[in-house]
């Protein structure tokens, strides 16, 4: 799937049907504590106050948290890809899979074939160069040949939003009306709508639809 695609149309569907503002471009700098709850979520365009409030900042989650007495051991792992227009369609693969070897994932998007790989810990740094995807291009020419022109591919790293048990946590933590959404790690987005499942029903104070055992915080 093609998970740009996907939040850019949620978020189109949410603004219009369902009334939900986003503050794009915006950016958190701390939460304003008072006694047992947060008054008010603190921006570079002001406070924004709430009933609930979500911390769900990808690997950034743990710097937000720890600095309000959560202990979140989230850490950023780096992942890289390169999505390539297909030149002859017939040659890619008709569905996703994965180079055991070599540790490349592959996935069709329309007429584009994306591939990923690699695990780096190098903190929070997202920059890239063209020799981090050598083994990406050149295994999808061996698994491909004649599929696509490599000099059409748009590179892209990202941090995934690690827990050391690979375990996200979901779930109100330390004040009343303060929620945890993070730390899937390498399947975020798969297990998103899921994981918006539960802590909506957290946040309502309904019994979760799906059984949040082990991923509640502090649970
Ligand atoms: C190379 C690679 C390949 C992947 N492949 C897959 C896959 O095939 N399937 C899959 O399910 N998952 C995959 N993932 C994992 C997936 O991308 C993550 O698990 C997912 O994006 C986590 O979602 P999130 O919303 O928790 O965090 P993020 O997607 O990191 O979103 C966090 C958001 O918070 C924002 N933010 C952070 N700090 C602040 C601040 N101070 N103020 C305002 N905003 C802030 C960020 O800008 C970002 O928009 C892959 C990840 C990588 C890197």
């Amino acid at each position: 799937g093609d998970s740009k695609q996907f939040v850019d149309r949620l978020a189109a569907y949410a603004a219009e049907k369902l009334g939900v503002k986003f503050l794009f471009g915006t950016t958190v700098e701390g939460l304003d504590i008072e006694g047992d709850h947060v008054r008010a979520v603190m921006t570079s365009a002001g406070p924004v106050a709430g009933d609930a409030v979500v911390i769900s900042m990808g690997p950034e989650s743990g710097l937000l948290g720890r600095r309000y007495g959560i202990d979140l051991p989230v850490y950023p792992v780096k992942g890289y890809t390169a999505t390539i227009p297909l030149e002859d369609e017939s040659k890619g693969p008709t569905m996703g899979g994965a180079d055991e070897d070599r540790l490349i994932g592959y996935s069709r998007l329309g007429n584009r074939l994306r591939m990923s790989s690699t695990a780096e810990f190098t903190g929070f740094d997202r920059t890239f160069k063209p020799a981090d995807f050598k083994t990406i291009i050149s295994t999808g020419k061996d698994l491909f040949p004649g599929a696509f022109d490599e000099k059409k591919a748009v590179f892209w790293a990202g941090l995934r939003p690690m827990m050391p048990n690979s375990v996200p946590v979901i779930g109100q933590a330390r004040y009343k009306n303060l929620y945890l959404d993070t730390g899937h790690g390498h399947v975020g987005w798969t297990m998103a709508c899921g994981s918006g499942k539960i802590l909506a029903d957290l946040v309502s104070g309904r019994k979760p639809e799906i059984d949040p055992q082990g991923l509640v915080y502090g649970g």
